[in-house]
């Protein structure tokens, strides 16, 4: 039935790299199998990039740095921003692809993946000529004036949970700055990042401005860290992999910007608005199966609300639809491989190794339509600090629930982790608000609210979770160089060595 209403056929997208402005074959004609989460099958092989295809793309993103830098910035944004045009007009391909690549369910592609992206795409294009620089009051008869000018080829690495929204993050700053980009997709979920391309291209980008290679971290990816003539690394991904990723960007000492891991407090205070917790903190972690760096995966309860909290909250999880990407019903799909499943699965052993009690879920759903998929019902554990669930980021539909009796122990929780990205606070008390978004160690801070995001708003991490920023006015310092210009216009400059 869902066969039959499919728009998309994953095996007509472009297939290839995309470099200089084409879709070619990897050099030495390798691919990689991309699998569908729902049960395992293969939705379509793609060119798989190694190092001599990532030479080439950065070769075609350098050459092409000169003209792009100097076009004019309106014009640089005007393209930009017909892309989103572009990819509102194949809204529903560009949404359906990415449900059936990621798993995320339609109605969150529909309502949230592609929307956010067009949204960050037309407030960069809106951006690109207004990065001014300033004039800095200096000494008489001087003109100093700093601008801003493109760090050069920028490396952009994303992983698998929101391909397409990560192309808009990092294209949008990058490109409005008048940078050219290499970009290495994840290898398990590239196909909405190449139709894009297809769609950069029709709308005219000039070639080699994006260079699109798919390839495997070690390798393409590798490459792309240490590659001498890139400028830029900016990455989002694993803690671990973000590691190899400053070292391997020492060899030319190039600019890295690093959105990792995070384990976010999510804090429920006794004078919070239940039902409304209730709803934010189920979206706060079961929203695209948990597979967020931001997800709320640690519930911090005030004792007094703890117990009506949880029955609430259990009977909402339990209440979670789940099935295929394309019911338009779905509210929790598959997660996005098998591999990650099994990571997610390894972290119930060990629950029942270090003994967390499982108040929810713990498993796969018994729906023999979803058997051989990378399902999972929404699991809620009760944990303490020092278990390894509390501690490590299991990135999947699964969140451990503490119970604190007063403020300050809520911070001394929510602080006791080496992440820091996002975090979000229930309460209706005005004062401890501001008190807790202070003392919350985070990038991000939510009250009353979680997972909020906007292209205007900074995003990123502090500690384990990394440094740099995507979005915000904030995320183009990381794609541009201030550059310090003096003129003397007027000056009578003392003789340092004075002669007769
Ligand atoms: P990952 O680190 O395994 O992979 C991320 C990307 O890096 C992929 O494209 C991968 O191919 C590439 N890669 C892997 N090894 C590499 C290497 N040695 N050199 C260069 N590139 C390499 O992460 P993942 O499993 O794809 O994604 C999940 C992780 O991403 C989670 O930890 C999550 O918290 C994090 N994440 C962070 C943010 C953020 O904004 N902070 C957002 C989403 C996801």
């Amino acid at each position: 039935m869902l066969e039959k209403t499919r728009l998309v056929n994953p095996k007509q997208v472009r297939n290839q790299l995309f470099i200089n402005g084409e879709f070619v074959d990897a050099q030495d004609g390798a691919t990689i199998s991309v699998s569908d989460p729902h049960d395992l099958s293969e939705l379509t092989q793609i060119a798989e990039a190694k190092a001599a295809d990532v030479d080439k793309a950065v070769a075609a993103a350098r050459a092409a740095f000169p003209a792009w830098r100097d076009m004019n910035p309106s014009d640089r944004g005007r393209l930009i921003m017909q892309l989103a045009d572009k990819m509102e007009e194949h809204f529903d391909e560009l949404t359906e692809l990415e449900s059936i690549d990621t798993g995320h369910p339609i109605r969150d592609t529909r309502r949230l993946d592609l929307p956010r992206t067009l949204l960050n795409f037309r407030y960069f294009g809106g951006l690109a000529d207004k990065i001014d620089g300033r004039q800095v009051p200096v000494e008489p008869g001087f003109l100093n004036v700093v601008k801003r000018q493109p760090v050069g080829v920028v490396g952009q690495i994303v992983p698998w949970n929101f391909p397409l929204m990560f192309c808009s993050w990092k294209l949008g700053p990058a490109l409005a700055a008048g940078n050219t980009v290499v970009m290495k997709p994840s290898e398990l979920t590239p196909l909405t990042t190449l139709r894009m391309a297809e769609l950069m291209r029709d709308v005219g980008f000039p070639a080699g401005v994006v260079n699109i290679v798919p390839g495997y971290g070690h390798t393409a990816g590798q490459r792309l860290a240490e590659h001498p003539d890139v400028n830029k690394i900016s990455f989002t991904g694993s803690t671990a992999t973000g590691r190899k990723i400053i070292e391997a960007s020492s060899g030319n000492l190039k600019r890295v910007s690093l959105e990792l891991g995070g384990k976010g407090p999510n804090i429920v205070f006794e004078d919070a608005t239940i039902p409304a917790a209730v709803g934010g903190s189920a979206f706060a972690i079961f929203h695209n199966q948990g597979q967020a760096c931001i997800a709320g995966s640690r519930l911090l309860l005030q004792e007094s609300i703890a117990d009506e909290f949880l029955s609430k909250f259990i009977g909402l999880a339990e209440s979670i639809k789940i099935g295929h990407p394309l019911d338009p019903d779905t509210e929790m799909g598959p997660l996005t491989s098998k591999m990650h499943l099994d990571r997610v699965l390894g972290f119930l052993e060990v629950c029942a190794k270090e003994g967390n009690t499982i108040l929810t879920g713990g498993g796969q759903p018994s729906d023999p339509n979803l058997k051989n998929g990378c399902y999972l019902r929404p699991t809620i554990v009760e944990a303490k600090p020092g278990d390894t669930v509390y501690r490590e980021e299991v990135f999947g539909p699964f969140v451990c629930v503490t119970r604190f009796k007063d403020e300050a122990e809520a911070i001394e929780l929510a602080n006791d982790t080496q992440y820091g990205l996002g975090s979000g606070l229930w309460t209706n008390n005005l004062q401890r608000a501001h008190r807790m978004a202070d003392a919350i160690e985070a990038g991000m801070v939510w009250v009353n609210s979680y997972k909020r995001v906007h292209p205007g708003s900074p995003f990123g991490g502090v500690g384990q979770s990394g440094f740099g920023r995507d979005l915000g006015i904030e995320s183009l310092n990381e794609y541009t160089e201030p550059k310090s210009i003096w003129i003397n216009y007027d000056a009578d400059i003392p003789p340092f060595y004075p002669r007769s």
